[in-house]
């Protein structure tokens, strides 16, 4: 079920930002993103590590670190979350928003059951006795790939696997029938087998139920795969947005085309190296005063270094670099 046309988002982020007070000064870690997820489709964030990809998904439910300091908004189905109680919140998570983050061993609780912890949002959010419950996680253990489904139930995290650890977690994300899915990196732990499978069943959830999806990767294999739409971070920015096959054809901003260059594929098969982007993200602390970018960019012209140019949108491609927006544009 795709979204149809016009229909307002199921997830928006309108000028979502994310700062920590540090050394006296605000730094800002999410600078004013803006993006749309719509019912039904899939919408990529991509990006090297530190550019704020995990911290902007984080911050739809208020799941980020101590001193994080949110501003803009987050609107579910044009509610904003930024602006629930706590108590509201918890309402929200795990029942109309599924979430599958990195590191399932601390998402998991040590001391209890796989089964027992899968089925209790089934019981809190939906209301199901234990036996319903118990039917319910075996059929999603199953439906993940985990073998034994019925006997995997009964252990605890520590006798699992990662991978396996990770698709206990996928199975609880997916349990109670979620309009939005966020998912960092949900696959990075498992072999190329399992994630295939994983990535059908979010792709099968989302058309087939409307379910809307945040996918965060860093693997453009993937990006290929499963978006509708991506979004380029870099630096806590969004610096460029478009509809999948619009992006791979044609990416606009110099940092999209060094991620792509630095992809492995199919050209690259043989290839003694990769060519690779110079540098690195810059820290929180040392942010140039332009374009983000602009210490890497082997584009950059002199007013790169005075200024962040503001995102410019064309149909639905639209990309933050002084190489395309003309002087006195700026994001519709
Ligand atoms: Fe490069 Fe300038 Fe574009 Fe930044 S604004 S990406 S430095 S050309």
């Amino acid at each position: 079920m795709a979204a149809a046309a016009g229909a307002a988002p199921q997830l928006r982020l309108d000028a979502l930002s994310v700062h920590f007070l540090a050394e006296g000064r605000l730094l800002a870690a999410v600078r004013g993103i803006d993006l749309d997820v719509p019912a039904g489709a899939i919408t990529c964030l991509v990006g090297e590590s530190g550019c704020g990809k995990s911290l902007a998904a984080r911050s739809v439910l208020r799941l980020t670190p101590e001193g994080a300091i949110l501003g803009g908004r987050v609107l579910l189905q044009g509610e904003d979350l930024l602006g629930l109680s706590e108590r509201a919140l918890r309402r929200v998570r795990g029942a109309r928003v599924g979430m599958i983050f990195q590191e399932p061993m601390t998402s998991l609780n040590p001391v209890l059951r796989v089964g027992e912890q899968a089925a209790e949002p089934l019981r809190l959010h939906l209301g199901m006795g234990r036996a319903e419950a118990r039917r319910e996680v075996v059929r999603l253990f199953s439906e993940v790939g985990i073998p034994a489904p019925e006997s995997r139930y009964e252990d605890y995290p520590h006798q699992l696997s990662g991978g396996m650890r990770q698709r206990v977690m996928i199975a609880m994300a997916l349990a109670c029938g979620p309009e939005l899915l966020l998912a960092d990196e949900p696959t990075t732990a498992l072999d190329a087998t399992i994630q295939g499978q994983i990535l059908r069943l979010i792709r099968g959830r989302s058309r087939e139920r409307g379910m809307a999806v945040l996918f965060i990767t860093h693997d453009l294999g993937v990006v290929a795969d499963m978006a509708d739409t991506v979004g380029v971070m870099y630096a806590g920015m969004l610096v460029e947005r478009a509809p999948v096959a619009e992006l791979f054809a044609q990416p606009l901003h110099p940092y999209t085309r060094g991620l792509m260059a630095a992809a492995p594929g199919r050209d690259s098969l043989g290839a003694a190296r990769l060519p690779t982007i110079p540098g690195s993200v810059p820290p929180l602390t040392a942010m140039p005063p332009g374009c983000p970018f602009e210490p890497r960019c082997a584009e950059a012209m002199p007013r790169c270094a005075e200024a962040a140019p503001p995102m410019l949108v064309e149909g639905a491609h639209g990309v933050a670099c002084w190489l395309v927006t003309r002087e006195g544009e700026t994001t519709p």
